[in-house]
């Protein structure tokens, strides 16, 4: 079983259609999997719910946030009759983006977003996953508001070990979902897979988002080598990427930069019952973080 706590399935479909690649569509979520749907504006959330059907093999989830990318209120009323109406189980991704200059302009309606956002999810009493990049001490600086909200889950989590630790010192209920960087060898984030609070951990793909180098985009499916190398960096301290028959892959050329990492990890002896033990922990970690029971 596993979890993808933070994914994208309508955009993922239409980019498997741009890139002529429709064959990935059919194979979607085929294995067991507890999943959050996440979605930006209404189309895509109605998308979402005709794309994902409960099934015995999978829980689904869905969330709508406002993105710190385009801070608009547009949606903000879809958004709250959704709360009202108690059809998602989180808000988000919402929080701050100043990755580039582009978006660092936005930054006052960002904030204005993201106020609205944590005082919706404080009055519905609804977890909250957040997007940040280069901007850790403006959540920080919510950290009064987010020790009122059931669960925080920081999706794509690059941050180190101590600033995870500091917001659970600080009182939030904090989760750190970890994605493909643990698979592109990202310091912080090994560490965290390695040695963190292992029940304060959630895994994803961002699909079609979080893609490694070479990549056109990401996969769901890759949700099996991200939880796999999270596994292997836990309970043998090893770098998968490091591993001899990975490193001779690469020299004759049949893995590039590490891209076909799930075919990696399958040539490589990794200890399933390690890598089922880490998963049971993360699926119990997702039901926690979204209020659901185990
Ligand atoms: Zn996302």
């Amino acid at each position: 079983m596993y979890s993808d706590a933070h994914l994208h399935p309508a955009d993922y479909i239409d980019s498997c259609i741009s890139s002529d690649d429709t064959g990935t569509v059919s194979e979607l979520f085929a294995q067991s999997i507890s999943l959050c749907c996440s979605a930006h504006d209404h189309t895509e959330y109605e998308r979402h719910r005709s794309l994902l059907q409960l099934s015995e093999s999978r829980r689904v989830l869905f969330s709508f946030g406002i993105h710190p990318q385009n801070p608009v209120t547009d949606e903000a009323e879809f958004l709250y009759r959704l709360l009202e109406t108690r059809q998602i189980q989180a808000i988000g991704e919402c929080g701050f983006d100043l990755f580039n200059d582009d978006y660092k302009q936005l930054l006052p309606m960002q904030q204005t977003v993201w106020d609205m956002q944590l005082r919706w999810a404080q009055e519905f009493q609804l977890p909250t996953v957040i997007h940040c990049r280069k901007a850790l001490p403006l959540i920080f600086d919510s950290v009064a508001r987010l020790k009122k909200l059931p669960a925080v889950i920081f999706h794509g989590w690059g941050g180190s070990p101590q600033e995870a630790a500091a917001f659970l010192k600080k009182g939030v209920n904090a989760y750190f979902s970890l994605g493909k960087a643990v698979l592109r060898g990202q310091k912080s984030v090994c560490a965290m897979a390695a040695s963190f609070d292992s029940s304060r951990l959630l895994t994803e793909t961002d699909a079609p988002y979080m893609r490694l180098k070479s990549e056109p985009y990401s996969h769901p499916r890759d949700i099996i080598a991200v939880t796999a190398q999270c596994a292997h960096l836990r309970y043998t301290g090893d770098d998968t990427a490091k591993h001899p028959r990975v490193q001779s892959l690469k020299r004759i050329g049949i893995i590039k930069q590490y891209e076909s990492c799930t075919t990696a990890l399958e040539e490589i002896d990794i200890d399933e019952a390690a890598v089922e033990a880490f998963s049971d922990i993360i699926v119990r970690n997702f039901n926690c973080a979204f209020g659901l029971s185990n």
